[in-house]
Parts: structure tokens; C-alpha cells; sequence
């Protein structure tokens, strides 16, 4: 949050104010000068939440990436919209990666360990189909998954964070560009979604 401070005495001042910090503050928390994520801005949130503590519902996670997908394709157009939240879902796999996952571990104790993870986080139960190491060729499978178990049958798949959250995952662990695609998923019917995850 920009916070307007008193002009520092003559001898402490800067010859250019505007490159100073103007608060301790996470400087970039002012939402319309852009923002760039930063895993700290995810909050103390055991202290924060003392009583509810660090768990919600699904459907207000739902709630929040539903309704966020009605404003940003009404603003941007549908394509643009599933762009965003691949791009999102990136990033979040990336730090995901990076903040609660050991990269140093060898591919089956790597996967072992974010299977663990998701289910802790209850983000889906994670299985590995297909894994051909020689051309890292991979078949994933989600289920319970999170974004889209027990969605009305829309037709198509709809889990375009997830396909991000999958690459940004790869590309952190294995550290060459990877493409996550859905091919089944709960809004096409299936009760599992299935993600084919390759170099891109
Ligand atoms: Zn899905």
C-alpha cells in the first residue's frame, strides 16, 4: 500500500525521492499500479485465521474462479480467458514447486511427494498413467480434482489452470519448457481428468 510520508530531514534526503521505498510494505500490494505475485502475500494465515483456520470450501473456491472466468471472458473474449488462467496456473505451479517441493528429488520420490502434497492441500488425487522417462512423455490423471469433479456436463474441458499448474510444475522440476493438455475431464463426461503432458 502506497503510504504518504513526511520529507526526510535535508541531510538524509535522496537526491531522487521516487527510487526510495516509501513503506517496509510490500510496495506492489497498490492494485492499480499492477501487481506482481509474491508467495509472502499469501499471509500468516495461521495466525490470521485462528479459529477458521487454514481451510475453506470448495465452493467458495469455485465461487472465485467461476465468477472470475464470467468477467474475464465478457471483458476479453473466451480464448483470451482460458490464455489467463493457463498463464496463472503456471505461475502458481512454478512457485508451488519451488516453495513446498524438493526439485533435487529423483522423478518417481518427486512425484510421490507432490501426490502427497495435492491430496494434503486437497487439490485432487493425482496418478500417474503413462510415464515414458526416455521422451518425457507423460499421461496424468486427476481425480476429485478440484476445479471441475462434479461439474454439469458442459461438453468440454475446463480445467485451463490446471493444465497451467501442471506445466509451471514440470518446467520448475525438470527445467525446460513443458505443455500440459486436458483430454478428458468431468465437465466432458469423464470422472477422472486426464492431462497428456510432454516438452513443448
Ligand atoms: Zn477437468
Amino acid at each position: 500500500m502506497l503510504v504518504e510520508r513526511e520529507p526526510l530531514p535535508e541531510s538524509n534526503a535522496s537526491p531522487d525521492p521516487i527510487l526510495q521505498p516509501v513503506s517496509s510494505e510490500r510496495g506492489n500490494m497498490s492494485h492499480n499500479d499492477g501487481y506482481e505475485f509474491d508467495w509472502e502475500d499469501l499471509g500468516d494465515i495461521k495466525t490470521g485465521r485462528p479459529n477458521l483456520g487454514q481451510e475453506t470450501s470448495v465452493l467458495s473456491y469455485r465461487l472465485l474462479q467461476f465468477t472470475f472466468k464470467d468477467v474475464l471472458s465478457k471483458e476479453l473474449g473466451g480464448e483470451r480467458c482460458n490464455q489467463l488462467f493457463i498463464q496463472a496456473g503456471r505461475l502458481a505451479g512454478q512457485q508451488f514447486c519451488r516453495k513446498l517441493l524438493d526439485t533435487t528429488l529423483p522423478f518417481e520420490a518427486f512425484i510421490s511427494a507432490l501426490q502427497k502434497k495435492l491430496i494434503e492441500l486437497k487439490i485432487g488425487v493425482l496418478r500417474i498413467e503413462k510415464a515414458d522417462l526416455a521422451n518425457l512423455d507423460f499421461t496424468l490423471t486427476v481425480s476429485e480434482d478440484l476445479d471441475c469433479s462434479g461439474l454439469p456436463i458442459f461438453g468440454a474441458t475446463v480445467c485451463d489452470y490446471d493444465e497451467g499448474f501442471l506445466t509451471g510444475i514440470f518446467n520448475e522440476y525438470l527445467g525446460r519448457e513443458f505443455s500440459a493438455k486436458e483430454i478428458d475431464c468431468w465437465a466432458t463426461g469423464d470422472r477422472t481428468c486426464r492431462f497428456r503432458v510432454h516438452p513443448a
